[in-house]
């Protein structure tokens, strides 16, 4: 028999959240204070020139004895998933591991973005984030979310995640993969191939949603065009082609209908 080991951890920090309840943590997290506590502060030195950092807390309020759950909160119609192939806050062992944008340092106290944890978290770690880290195009499950504004919300995050700026071609992309996922479903299959037809801002957006690369597979085709926005989305047997009949802004990015926004073909190939 295996021998059992006990692992004891001490903190290094603190999370100051302002938020108390774990049901009122939003999905993509908030802006927050990680305060870590003096005796680690040389620890802090030079982590101002990490843009991003891995975050290990302990999720103290956390159900231990939970092997397999359902992502509830984001669509209680999904499968039951085990917790190992999930990032549910329930395991045997509360670690949670975050990505945060490191927005500002002062003494012991970091500021950081993304951060998804209630107040007074125990921090366990901080790590630096590398280029090494990115995997463009990970296989994944189809975790979807039943309510459309989240639906849209994850996806602006993991468009603004990658394109780094909310412009119009993003703005377009995002609403372009909103049509497609309702109509196509998952869109980081390597069965889904991405043509582009616009701005370089509008095709990148698109590949970072999709993940599609330029090759093995190839998956992504783009041809710049000042006139025009259009992606085509095909799958096997179906081809699904958008064209923007106009340009949204900020506000009516949310607010237009698909069919005020888009002209939307869907053929059975
Ligand atoms: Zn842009």
């Amino acid at each position: 028999m295996e021998e059992q080991i006990s692992i004891s951890l001490k903190p290094i920090g603190v999370v100051k959240s302002g938020v108390a309840n774990p049901e009122d943590v939003p999905l993509m997290g908030k802006s927050a204070v990680v305060e870590v506590f003096p005796e680690y502060s040389p620890a802090l030195l030079r982590i101002e020139e990490n843009s991003h950092l891995w975050l290990l807390l302990w999720f103290h309020q956390s159900n231990r004895k939970v092997l397999t759950t359902v992502p509830r909160k984001i669509n209680p119609q999904l499968p039951e998933f085990g917790v190992f192939g999930l990032r549910s806050p329930n395991r045997p062992n509360p670690i949670a591991l975050t990505l945060v944008h490191l927005d500002a340092v002062e003494g012991n106290r970091l500021t950081v973005s993304g951060l998804d944890a209630v107040d007074g978290t125990p921090v366990l770690d901080i790590k630096s984030y590398y280029e090494g880290d990115i995997i463009f195009s990970p296989k994944t499950p189809y975790i979807w979310a039943l309510d459309p504004v989240m639906r849209r919300n994850i996806m602006f995050e993991e468009a603004i995640a990658h394109h780094q700026e909310a412009c119009v071609g993003l703005y377009l992309a995002v609403r372009m993969g909103l049509v497609a996922d309702k109509l196509l479903g998952q869109l980081n299959t390597p069965d889904l191939k991405v043509t582009v037809i616009g701005s370089p801002c509008l095709a990148d957006t698109l590949q970072g949603i999709t993940r599609a690369r330029l090759a093995h597979p190839a998956r992504f085709i783009f041809r710049e065009d000042d006139n025009m926005s259009r992606s085509i989305w095909e799958k096997p047997g179906r081809r699904l082609t958008i064209t923007a009949r106009q340009e949204p802004d900020m506000e009516t990015f949310t607010e237009l209908a698909d069919d005020i926004l888009f002209k939307i073909q869907l053929e059975q190939l």
